[in-house]
């Protein structure tokens, strides 16, 4: 392959970034954050949401003492929720077993909750100075455009290769390994772009494969597709004086933590449900309608009733509650369902 790492380091003292709030720091609880972040996002996204989190849970102990419910409220409109609670089960993990300070061992960070092996390489790299390799989507693209290897990186054999490949390009000592991770990162983010990626700009033109043989639109290779079962679920919308009623999903399975609608087995039994547990007989059906969407394993139909009630009583308040449209936008919902309630029209 070469030694790429001498070129990434020279490349990112003119080109990389320098001015990311949670670069110039070894502060291994501000780099986690930023890396858990980044995992599922986009920089521009997670600026403003890194700089919010910061400001409410300052320290691993703040957050660790925090409820779930409060973090997953901060995280709202970042998606992938599992991020959020992982997050807090490791700050507890870290405030009661490691004296509130982050392990610096690659091993304990790998176990864990949410860090996988990239994620603790990076950790290990910025926070720690350890030589320890990453490979993110954007690091996978340059290694496969770089290499000219045309197969999905995500095939255990390929991905395999990719991690022999990270480890074997770390640059020879661990003084440059902070520059080198973050160079890589920063190539992988705005020179080899997935689409339209600037080749010109790039510090391997030379010897990359995927310039030279045009190949960039084909590598990386995209995951083979296969038919995802579907799965279907029936959602009552109630909306009553300016307010929608939720009902908090288990803490394991889909959602988990986060307030959904309530859930019924099929529209049947719509009529009774509102009769049992908001004592209410006389509500108005707006609309009947279904909402796609899929996770990597299924996919899911949303089926849902909006119904109108006048008024908002609740006789099993267990897991359910009103919570006020207003108050929508920082609160611990499902991105579906967010979209859902966008379509809808107001009463
Ligand atoms: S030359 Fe183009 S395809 Fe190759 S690594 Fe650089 S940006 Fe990616």
């Amino acid at each position: 392959m070469g030694f790429i790492s001498d070129q990434l380091i020279q490349w990112h003292k003119t080109s990389g970034r320098h001015n990311l709030p949670w670069q110039n720091t070894h502060d291994p609880y501000l780099i986690w954050l930023s890396e858990i972040m980044l995992q599922q996002t986009q920089v521009t996204t997670v600026l403003t949401y890194y700089k919010k989190f910061i400001k409410r849970f300052p320290d691993i102990d703040i957050l660790a003492n925090a409820e779930e419910e409060k973090v997953l409220e901060l995280w709202s409109g970042l998606g992938y929720y599992a991020r959020a609670r992982n997050l807090h089960k490791t700050a507890i993990e870290i405030s009661k077993n490691y004296d509130a300070k982050f392990p610096s061992s690659f091993d304990r960070l790998l176990s864990l909750p949410g860090i996988g092996r990239s994620t603790a390489g990076a950790i290990s790299a910025f926070a720690f100075k350890k030589k320890k390799p990453i490979l993110d989507g954007n690091v996978k693209r340059v290694f496969t455009r770089y290499l000219g290897i045309k197969e999905w990186a995500g095939k255990p054999s390929v991905e395999k290769e990719l991690w022999e490949i990270a480890t074997r390009n770390l640059p020879k000592t661990n003084k440059h390994i902070h520059t080198y991770t973050q160079a890589l990162m920063d190539l992988g983010a705005t020179i080899c772009r997935r689409t339209q990626p600037l080749c010109n700009n790039c510090p391997l033109k030379s010897k990359c494969i995927s310039f030279k043989k045009n190949l960039t639109k084909e590598i990386p290779a995209s995951k083979p597709k296969k038919t995802l079962p579907i799965n279907e679920i029936y959602l009552l919308i109630i909306n009553s004086r300016d307010s929608y009623l939720f009902e908090k999903k288990p803490s394991k399975g889909i959602w988990a933590g986060l307030w959904s609608m309530p859930e019924l087995e099929n529209f049947k039994n719509t009529a009774n449900w509102i009769k049992e547990n908001l004592n209410e007989d006389d509500y108005k059906m707006l609309e009947i309608g279904k909402h796609k969407t899929s996770f990597t394993h299924y996919k899911l139909n949303i089926h849902f009733q909006y119904i109108f009630l006048n008024s908002s009583k609740l006789l099993k308040t267990d897991n359910c509650k009103w919570i006020k449209k207003s108050s929508l936008k920082n609160a611990a919902l499902p991105s579906p369902i967010k979209k859902i309630l966008n379509t809808l029209k107001d009463v």
